[in-house]
């Protein structure tokens, strides 16, 4: 488990399908995907998509860190 460096908080990386390293929270979230979602799921093979919480749903995802972070604004400086 690794730390957010600008907030603290645990943080899991994931791969994404384009290789590129994502910090996400490390707690998957059950979603279901909707192209007009307003958060960003990644799930463990790597795949990007849109969706929904839903609790009923079978899919689990993660969250991106950046959507969640309180200091976000600080990785976007970089
Ligand atoms: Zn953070």
């Amino acid at each position: 488990m690794s730390r957010c460096k600008s907030c603290g908080a645990e943080i899991i990386w994931l791969r994404t399908k384009a290789g590129k390293p994502m910090p996400c929270d490390p707690k998957p979230i059950l979603y279901r995907p909707d192209p007009k979602g307003e958060q960003t799921y990644v799930n463990e093979s790597g795949i990007v998509c849109k969706g929904t919480p839903d609790t009923e749903s079978d899919r689990t995802g993660y969250i991106s860190h950046f959507a969640t972070c309180p200091n976000a604004f600080m990785h976007r400086r970089r």
